[in-house]
């Protein structure tokens, strides 16, 4: 069988959410919202979820990924609070996130209108709004005036409030757009707590926030990356944060070759030998989700207990890449590390010129996918 494997490993992700855990104020400590979005970040709904189990709350994007949250969740025994983070995408949708007690993000008048005249039940989590405040992102919510009139609207009609927003830099250090959006939302919450309600409660850190911005994290932290042990901030690596990589991503080598001078790999003839050589293909490509670089990116390959970081030469193709074995004694059957202990994906990413976050995610359903704890 083809060793392609993406393997989650139950007791990281634990540990993740525990080392979050931490970070926390302890006399005071925020629940933690964790977002299994986009397919759990590409490690898979039915692959993470028990390894979450402390978790507050789940967070998600759409309704099809709340329902298979809530399934999954059911099939565990999990009774936990799902959250759609971008609200209902139409009527039909509120009705819907009603039925089955979603929480929901409330960020434009069409979803306030639809709170407003068509209430949740007194004890759902629906009846808990996540009102999304604009504070600089500009991607979704209401303005100053708006977020005001909303929640007035939502407190009348019985809604318990969380005034959240979302950070645009809070990975980089100091950056000037996180101290204006902290500014903001402050104003905000404490003229809500003054005129509306004072226990109106709020939510403003992402992975980022949370490590970064330790007076912001209210009552709700919202964490992503750093639950699959990603590299949240810009200054430290998911390793100095404490964090392990929950997912992953090996293959083996299933041919070798011995090349020429002068002969060269792959699509395009982007590597060429100027030396004899010895080459090993590996059975993953970017149909499985690696990213289709050329040269430059390594793969480790651990042998007689000792790691060695090996180059992909030419080009990435479909379901196969080229890495030069030269210098090391392999054969066919050799197992090679993509990215997991010892090779972060944030590492491969930046070759790749892109993040983490977007590797977890592209990763497909080919890899044999498994758990282990
Ligand atoms: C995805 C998302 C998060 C989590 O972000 P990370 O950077 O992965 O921690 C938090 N809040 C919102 C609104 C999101 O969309």
């Amino acid at each position: 069988m083809r060793n392609t494997t993406i393997t989650i490993n139950q007791t990281a992700l634990a540990h993740n959410l525990s080392t979050i855990k931490h970070t926390l104020n302890p006399d005071r400590p925020a629940k933690v919202l964790a977002m299994v979005k986009a397919n759990a970040y590409g490690h898979g709904i039915s692959h993470t979820l028990s390894g979450l189990g402390e978790a507050d709350a789940f967070g998600v994007a759409c309704m099809s990924e709340a329902l298979e949250v809530q399934e999954v969740c059911q099939t565990l025994d999990m009774d936990k609070p799902i959250v759609l983070i971008e609200g209902v995408f139409g009527f039909d949708e509120w009705q819907l996130a009603r039925e089955h007690g979603f929480g929901c993000v409330i960020h434009n008048t069409a979803q306030l209108n639809f709170a407003i005249k068509h209430p949740a039940k007194p004890d759902s989590f629906t009846r808990t709004v996540w009102l999304k405040y604009n504070t600089g992102m500009n991607r979704l919510g209401f303005d100053k005036d708006g977020v005001i009139c909303a929640a007035k609207a939502l407190h009348q009609a019985g809604y318990k409030l969380i005034l959240t927003s979302h950070f645009a830099c809070a990975d980089e250090p100091n950056h000037p757009i996180t101290a204006k959006q902290i500014a903001r939302f402050d104003e905000i919450l404490h003229i809500l707590r003054t005129d509306i309600d004072t226990d109106i409660q709020a939510s403003l850190c992402n992975s980022a926030g949370i490590f970064s911005q330790p007076d912001c994290h209210h009552d709700w932290v919202r964490a992503g990356i750093a639950l699959y042990g990603g590299k949240a901030v810009a200054d430290r690596t998911a390793y100095e944060l404490g964090l392990r990589p929950a997912m992953t991503f090996g293959a083996s080598i299933f041919a070798t070759h011995q090349l020429r001078t002068g002969e060269s790999v792959s699509y395009g003839g982007l590597w060429t030998a100027d030396k004899p050589a010895q080459i090993g293909v590996l059975s993953v490509g970017y149909g499985d989700g690696y990213p289709r670089v050329v040269n430059g990116a390594k793969v480790l390959i651990i042998k007689e207990n000792q790691p060695y970081f090996v180059p992909i030469i030419g080009r990435v193709a479909m379901d196969t890449m080229m890495i030069d074995i030269s210098d090391l004694s392999l054969n066919v059957g050799d197992e090679v590390l993509l990215w997991g202990d010892g090779l972060p994906a944030h590492q491969v990413a930046s070759w790749a010129n892109t993040i983490d976050y977007e590797l977890f995610c592209k990763t497909t359903n080919r890899p044999t996918r498994r758990t282990v704890v």
